[in-house]
This record gives structure tokens, C-alpha cells and sequence, in this order.
């Protein structure tokens, strides 16, 4: 039992398991790895500039011109895909400037929609977002904090000019990845904001729910290309998101319906066929 198993009668039974000694050569490794992230995230960041470029644009929502950081893509290289289709560039994460946001009004959304917008759509944008908002600075590098709160303006936008599922979901999967990035950097109001470390990783979680859920529901409304995939490449991205949730029959469902299509790109397909391997080895309990 704990010397300090008796602290709960005082209201500190977080306190019961904590440890009497400090060892200070393990305090110092953690000291050592936070400054290490934080470090390479600034050589990044410094690096990154000769990628973006500040573009201007005319807001569709309040009429004014306005500048946004924007990659310039014939310079970055691309470098990998990861098991949910993030693709991975070398110096640059083209990720953080896929949000296209207007800092006089408020609007925001993926460069892709960004001038597919309705009149009725403006004014639920005017009415529900403009009139709050507080503004947004432009910068030309991001950080993915500064990046993850314009995909939030991105999905509040989305929520209010009552978006398709599938622009919803494309969002939250795509928070879910800076919040991952986050994590990775050790972004400190994380780990030291409210909540902490546990809340950070059940809201990647719920982010990665939701996206599955858009995709549902996009599934059944919508017809490919969805957020840019094809039937096939959808129903993989969807098996991938069921597996994360643990809901292995519906990652078995959407699997078989991808690999019956055909994947036509070459590394979707050996993820794919990774991903069957590890469904079946969860089947006979062994993973
Ligand atoms: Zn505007």
C-alpha cells in the first residue's frame, strides 16, 4: 500500500499514488525531450518559409480582398502515405494551409469549397458567424495550433452553411491528424491545459468517430468522388477509422467492398491487404 494511501480522507486521493522521491535524472530527460520537440517544430517553422507564399483572395461572404498563407506545391516533395491516406512531405506539411480563412468575417473553409457557396448558405455565414467573431490573424508560417483552430473555424463554417456529411467528416478526419501533430510536437497546452494529456486523446478519438460517421451517412446521400475518393479508396478509409474504434465487422464489411472494387493505386492496395492480415489476426484473438 502506498505511504500516502490515507491522503483520500482529505479529498487528495489523486495524490495517493504519487511519488515520494523525485528522480531528478528522469526529470531532466523529460526537460531535455520537451525543449528537443519545441526545437525542431521552430527549425521547421523557419525552414517552411521558402514554401509558402501569402496568395490573395476576394471574401464571398463580405466582398473584401484578404491574403492567405498558401503552399507552393511544384517545391514541396512528397514523401509517404500513412494507413488513413495523410500524405507526408518532406520540409513542409502542406496539411496546416489546406484552410482557406477570411480574417475580416470569419469565413472559412478547405481551398477546394472555398468559393462553392450558396446565397442562403452567405447569409446563415453572415448571421452565425460574422457577427461574433473576433477575427484571425494572418501569418504567413503556421503552427499546427494556429492551424488546428482555422480547421475549427473551417468546421464551424461547415455546421452553419449545413455542409454536406462528407465536407464534415473530411474536417474531422483532418483535425484529427494536427491533433495527432500536436501530440507529436508536444504542444504544451496540451499536456499542461485543462484536461491534459486524457482529454487530448479522447478528442482525437471522438474526432475520428465523427469522421466515420460523415462518411457514413455521406455514403448513403452522396455519389463518388467523395472528398476526393473513389468508392474503393472511401470504403478503405472507412475500414481504417472502423478499426481504430474497435468495430472490427464493420471494418471487415467496408475492407471487402474496397478490395472487390479494385485499389488501383498500388500502396492504397498493400495497406489494404495489411489491414485484412491484422483484421484477421484480431478474429483469432491474437492481436
Ligand atoms: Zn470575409
Amino acid at each position: 500500500m502506498s505511504i500516502l494511501s490515507g491522503l483520500g480522507s482529505f479529498g487528495l486521493g489523486d495524490l495517493m499514488s504519487a511519488e515520494l522521491f523525485e528522480d531528478d535524472e528522469e526529470k531532466e530527460e523529460e526537460k531535455d525531450e520537451l525543449q528537443n520537440k519545441q526545437m525542431q517544430e521552430e527549425i521547421q517553422l523557419h525552414s517552411e518559409h521558402e514554401f509558402i507564399f501569402l496568395k490573395s483572395y476576394s471574401c464571398p461572404v463580405c466582398n473584401q480582398e484578404f491574403k492567405n498563407p498558401t503552399v507552393r506545391y511544384n517545391r514541396a516533395r512528397k514523401e509517404r502515405i500513412d494507413p488513413d491516406l495523410r500524405v507526408r512531405y518532406s520540409n513542409v506539411d502542406p496539411l496546416k494551409y489546406g484552410v482557406i480563412g477570411c480574417p475580416n468575417c470569419g469565413y472559412a473553409a478547405l481551398a477546394n469549397q472555398f468559393d462553392q457557396l450558396s446565397l442562403p448558405q452567405i447569409r446563415l455565414i453572415r448571421e452565425n458567424i460574422s457577427v461574433n467573431f473576433s477575427g484571425l490573424s494572418v501569418k504567413e508560417v503556421l503552427d499546427y495550433r494556429d492551424a488546428y483552430s482555422r480547421y475549427e473555424l473551417a468546421l464551424a463554417n461547415a455546421i452553419v452553411k449545413r455542409a454536406a456529411d462528407s465536407e464534415k467528416a473530411n474536417l474531422c478526419l483532418k483535425l484529427s491528424w494536427l491533433l495527432q501533430s500536436r501530440i507529436d510536437n508536444f504542444d504544451q497546452e496540451l499536456y499542461f491545459g485543462e484536461g491534459g494529456f486524457e482529454e487530448t486523446e479522447k478528442k482525437l478519438k471522438s474526432l475520428r468517430t465523427n469522421a466515420l460517421d460523415g462518411f457514413r451517412r455521406a455514403k448513403k446521400k452522396e455519389n463518388p468522388p467523395i472528398c476526393g475518393m473513389d468508392n474503393s479508396a472511401l470504403n478503405y478509409l472507412m475500414s481504417v477509422l472502423a478499426f481504430d474504434a474497435e468495430l472490427y465487422t464493420e471494418a471487415e464489411d467496408y475492407l471487402a467492398v474496397a478490395l472487390q472494387g479494385g485499389i488501383s493505386n498500388k500502396k492504397m492496395k498493400k495497406m489494404a491487404l495489411d489491414l485484412e492480415k491484422k483484421l484477421r489476426l484480431k478474429r483469432k484473438g491474437m492481436a
